[in-house]
């Protein structure tokens, strides 16, 4: 395929002051030798103070040069991130820690040891040399080494650590597949390195180990079931953090995130439950002149144009990497509402779910065993004909 150039059809990111479109460099990866040129271009424009989005495993990320303030703000703006949700800072390998942490405890040697590259981000005390906008004003530094060949070659050929948020703009859910990445992003950055789907397809697991014992801050691609296989101690997140509350440990955690434009309900409870549960409501709407769009277990036997398979309740690796594209297909179909199957929350699954709460603004309907209907916690859900708190699945 050839590298083309795509005129922009915007220059602003949501909630930033309009700018000229720029011109963007659409770099589609092959796996052949072109790929080599492309990556050296895209390092090149790191090295200039440009933004260049990459693949990682985990999603797609919006890069910079980690210790340039000027090129980091360049982030904030074009994503329209608040400045007070701090970045990711991606190293080609752990050798190059020193240039970004200040010390880094035992706990994070075997983290990084076992697991880097990999889904995996330590949150350390900070360098001085990392500017304080990359890290929203905070001591600590958040940092990994991505397992994708190609984020690790670009950053290597940048020569610079490389802050990089999820490519998505603020709010939006992550970008996971290169069509999506070419139509949210076009005139906005200067380079689009594109290298197919997002293996993963859920963000990093974000571990504080400055906390004693370390905490989980954000479940994410590397499950809490093999992180405590090799440190045990390490806590879960709280309630409060998966559901997306307000922790003061990770600030970014606080924003609106991942929402479609559809409203999202999430249904939990028994599998037959929920999906008897998802087509009633799917029924009533459709009488109501509302359209929804239905994401279901592959297990499920709900089928037809409104609905999307994330993948198996078995298979949470499955779901996670369907889900943002999934979730950008059905909303791009301009359903007011999405109605959610919930999975189980153990291995990935626990990132699913935060996922799915999150996009949802905790909206969810829990089903109990073998009974009728019942709902709760329907925050944006007046019809409920019952409300009350419900914990987390
Ligand atoms: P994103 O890169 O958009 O997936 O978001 C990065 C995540 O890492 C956010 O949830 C941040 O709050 C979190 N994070 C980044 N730096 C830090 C830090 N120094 N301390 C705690 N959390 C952080
Ligand atoms: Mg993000």
């Amino acid at each position: 395929m050839t590298p083309g150039e795509a005129p922009g059809s915007s220059g602003t990111g949501s909630g930033a002051r309009p700018r000229p479109p720029i011109r963007t460099r659409i770099l589609r990866l092959t796996g052949g030798k072109g790929d080599r040129a492309k990556i050296a271009e895209a390092a090149s424009v790191l090295q200039g103070g440009g933004l260049v989005v990459f693949p990682t495993e985990t999603v797609y990320g919006l890069g910079a040069n980690a210790l340039s303030a000027e090129a980091v703000e360049g982030i904030f703006r074009v994503k329209g991130r608040p400045s007070d949700n701090p970045l990711i800072v991606h190293l080609s390998s752990s050798r190059e820690l020193p240039r970004v942490a200040r010390r880094w405890p035992a706990v994070a040697e075997r983290l990084a040891a076992r697991f880097w590259p990999g889904p995996l981000t330590l949150v350390l005390p900070k360098h001085p040399r990392v500017p304080s906008v990359t890290t929203a004003g905070l001591g600590t530094v958040a940092v990994r080494v991505p397992g994708h060949p190609v984020a690790r070659r670009l950053i290597a050929a940048a020569g610079v650590p490389i802050a990089a948020p999820s490519a998505n703009l603020s709010g939006r859910p992550s970008l996971t597949s290169p069509s999506h990445l070419v139509e949210e992003l076009t005139g906005r950055v200067e380079v689009l390195l594109l290298g197919g789907d997002s293996p993963l397809g859920v963000e990093s697991t974000v571990v504080d180990v400055t906390a004693r014992p370390p905490v989980v801050l954000r479940p994410g691609g590397l499950s809490l079931e093999r992180i405590r296989r090799t440190v045990p101690s390490v806590r879960a997140p709280s309630p409060s953090r998966r559901a997306g509350s307000s922790p003061p440990r990770s600030p970014g955690l606080r924003h609106r995130h991942y929402a479609p434009r559809a409203r999202m309900t999430v249904y939990v409870g028994p599998p037959r439950q929920v999906w008897q549960a998802l087509r009633t409501r799917q029924d009533e709407l459709a009488r109501a002149g509302v359209g929804s769009a239905l994401l279901v277990s592959q297990e499920s036997p709900l089928r037809g144009r409104d609905v999307w398979v994330l993948g198996s309740r078995r298979r949470p690796s499955a779901v996670a990497r369907r889900l943002f594209s999934a979730i950008r297909e059905a909303d791009a179909r301009g359903f007011p509402e999405m109605l959610v199957e919930g999975f189980p929350s153990r291995g990935l699954g626990l990132a699913v779910m935060d996922r799915l709460l999150r996009a949802s603004e905790g909206r969810r309907v829990v089903l109990p065993p073998g009974r009728g209907r019942r709902t709760r916690a329907g925050r944006a859900r007046p019809q409920a004909p019952k409300k009350r708190e419900g914990s987390f699945p």
